[in-house]
């Protein structure tokens, strides 16, 4: 078969035999993908610099069954910063676990790489705050995953003023509705903000205690809905924990 050229990131690596590796690439035309890069383990192999885990490059692939046989890799994106601070590296292993398990094979993904490559771009440059972008990375992924939150007033009664949010219900409720404790002017704006609002909007919006009253809330509304634990997440927290002591 032909070989094909697509752009592309690592969102996972696993080694095989005899310095090969097996990749899992995000790619925006092909969604997520198997790839397999003989010898890039080897720091003398030209794929290796592009076979990096969260590289950013341009692939050429070879069709191999079900999976891609890796011909070359150009890097155009490295974020190689994130390798210097392990809880921001912890936040980006996170989001490129979590945008490759809404991805699947076949099915495009632009709008999941762009979100992705822009989130990891406010990460590396200290753009946002690390759990203000997770919060919107969240959400926003939610929303590219078929999960949009409902915003536009209470999802059981339709009254305008709904400021609860019920990650189980998976949008906003009246306080009529929901037993529950409403959310703070500046979280509620935040909220439809990261929903509603282009995503350029999003990452620039200061999240500040807003975002940290939503944190928890905004995680198990993915967990409720998508019913998957990455175990980066796990480690995300454990990180944080020993970090913030
Ligand atoms: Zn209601």
């Amino acid at each position: 078969m032909e070989p094909l050229k697509t752009t592309g990131i690592v969102i996972r690596t696993s080694q095989g035999k005899n310095s090969s590796l097996a990749l899992s690439v995000l790619s925006p035309d092909l969604g997520k993908i198997s790839v397999w890069a003989r010898g890039a383990r080897s720091w003398k192999n030209p794929m290796h610099s592009g076979c990096t885990l969260l590289s950013y490059g341009e692939f050429i692939l070879l069709p191999r069954g079900e999976m891609y046989s890796l011909s070359s890799a150009t890097p155009i994106r490295s974020f190689y910063h994130l390798r210097e601070n392990v809880e921001k590296l912890s936040y980006a292993v996170y989001f490129a676990e979590m945008a490759g398990l809404v991805s699947e094979e076949g099915t495009e993904a632009g709008e999941t790489v762009r979100l992705l490559l822009n989130t990891l771009h406010y990460l590396e440059q200290d753009l946002k705050d690390p759990q203000d972008l997770k919060v919107m990375f969240e959400l926003r992924l939610m929303c590219t995953a078929g999960f949009m939150p409902h915003t536009e007033g209470c999802m059981l009664c339709g009254c305008d003023d709904a400021p609860v949010f019920s990650p189980e219900a998976g949008g906003l409720l009246c306080t009529a509705c929901s037993p529950h404790r409403p959310l703070s002017p500046a979280a509620l704006s935040l909220f439809r903000g990261y929903v509603e609002k282009g995503l350029k909007t999003a990452l620039d919006a200061k999240g500040g205690d807003a975002a940290t009253e939503l944190a928890g809330a905004v995680e198990r509304f993915v967990r409720h809905h998508t019913e998957l634990v990455p175990r980066s997440l796990e480690y995300l927290h454990r990180i944080r924990n020993i970090v913030n002591v």
